[in-house]
């Protein structure tokens, strides 16, 4: 069905590792191979097979608008004429970083990276320079990007302290970073009592996308903001995917909650290469050139990815999509589960705004364990009927799918006919 593509791959494979370039792409989890894509508009993409897909991937977020938004390429095109980088300062930049300031609370000053690995690892250099401690505290399955600190798992049986999930990370990293159940509570109050002191910064995703959606249980973030206040650690929310995503802020501006720095990317840059960390005056003037925390980058603030920026952010403010978008998720998602419902097919579903996950268990997980629990050859074969049928899902149980405004009313129900479908053989 995929000829062209599976010929692609093929010589793909001679040339990049794997075949790809970030690993979910090589779609081992679905068993099939890899689909090339060869151009996009709207809600659709079309493959190098000259198949049309509605797609809900949205590269893992950034396209918020759909593909190629007419807006945005106008933009980029007048952009592109003037330069590419400068290597210099831009008045871009400054129109951008105002618009993030006025929007975030917690934030005063920003810095912009190329990507959200780089404003992770820029972050916690930061809280590590701020608070002079060296220990960080991340959750099971939130991913913060490939940095070597990141890239680490619990410790076996009541070990706390990180090992390396990859090689190549060295063990004197991973111990750095201190491990916890995302949603636990017992767990980070245990954990600040034994080694609170040493404790620099907690890095949460405040709704997690990566093991798929799950949501953050009532209280649970405030709880982070407080025992984080009462042991003088930093609370470094990634809204890598959160960010301009259910309303035109994070998930901080709807919960209430400041944190010390937050790190945003994927929608800020428009589909460019562009992310972000920022905070409060205090802790921002540590970062080089102003403070003693170095941090640079040739092509941060790029001119084209901050106009793509600027663009995406302001027609998401003037055209405020949000409910609109959140009601289209919701139809798609409850239908779905309805019909799941009627074919006796286990599922259940975490989502906000226009991001969603379905799960093959009867349970909503919670935490990274639950997530494990959902059935792999049921995703598999949902996820290979979809794709058959023209419908672009995550190739992995453990990522976030999208809605953008560029799927109408037609996407979702040829989306939910073909759910209906698969639901039918699934059983
Ligand atoms: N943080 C979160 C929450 C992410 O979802 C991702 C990527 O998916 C990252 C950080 C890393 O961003 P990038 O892939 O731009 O390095």
């Amino acid at each position: 069905m995929f000829d062209e593509s599976k010929k692609l791959f093929e010589e793909a494979k001679k040339y990049i590792v794997g075949g790809v370039n970030s690993p979910v792409r090589a779609f081992k989890s679905v068993g099939i191979d890899p689909i090339f894509i060869k151009n996009a508009k709207g809600a659709y993409l079309y493959s190098e097979d000259d198949r049309q897909f509605i797609d809900y991937v949205s590269s893992f977020g950034p396209n918020i608008l759909g593909h190629a938004n007419n807006t945005i390429v106008n933009k980029v095109k007048a952009a592109l004429e003037n330069g590419f980088t400068y290597g210099a300062c831009t008045k871009a930049e400054v129109d951008l970083a105002k618009r993030i300031v006025e929007t975030f609370d917690s934030v005063e000053l920003t810095r912009f990276v190329n990507s959200g690995t780089e404003a992770v690892m820029s972050a916690i250099r930061l809280a590590r320079g701020f608070t002079q401690r060296e220990n960080c505290l991340k959750f099971k399955g939130c991913y913060h990007g490939h940095y070597d600190g990141m890239l680490v798992g619990a410790g076996s049986g009541a070990a706390t302290f990180g090992v390396p999930t990859s090689k190549g990370v060295i063990e004197d990293i991973a111990k750095h970073t201190l491990i916890c159940e995302y949603n636990d509570f017992d767990a980070v109050k245990k954990i600040f009592q034994d080694y609170g002191h040493t404790i620099a910064c907690v890095i949460v995703e405040p709704i997690a996308a990566n093991m798929g959606v799950v949501l953050p249980k009532p209280g649970f973030l405030q709880f982070l903001r407080d025992i984080t206040y009462q042991y003088n650690s930093l609370l470094i929310f990634d809204e890598v995917i959160t960010g301009f995503r259910a309303c035109y802020g994070g998930i901080q501006t709807l919960e209430n909650i400041k944190p010390d720095l937050t790190i945003l990317g994927k929608i800020i840059g428009g589909g460019f290469p562009l992310a972000m960390y920022g905070g409060n005056r205090d802790i921002m003037s540590l970062v080089s050139p102003e403070g003693p925390v170095y941090q640079a980058g040739t092509l941060s603030g790029n001119p084209i990815a901050v106009q793509a920026g600027i663009a995406t952010l302001d027609m998401l403010k003037n055209t405020n999509p949000y409910n609109q978008l959140k009601l289209n998720t919701q139809i798609l998602v409850s239908r779905t589960m309805g019909l799941a419902n009627t074919y006796d097919i286990p599922l259940s579903e975490n989502s906000f705004g226009s991001c969603f996950t379905f799960f093959f268990t009867e349970n909503k997980p919670t935490n990274y364990p639950e997530v494990l629990k959902s059935n792999e050859r049921l995703f598999k074969n949902f996820f290979l009927g979809m794709i058959k049928r023209g419908i672009y899902f995550a190739p992995s149980q453990f990522e976030a799918n999208f809605l953008s405004t560029a799927h109408t009313k037609k996407d979702i129900e040829i989306t939910i006919n073909a759910a209906e479908e698969i639901f039918k053989e699934l059983k």
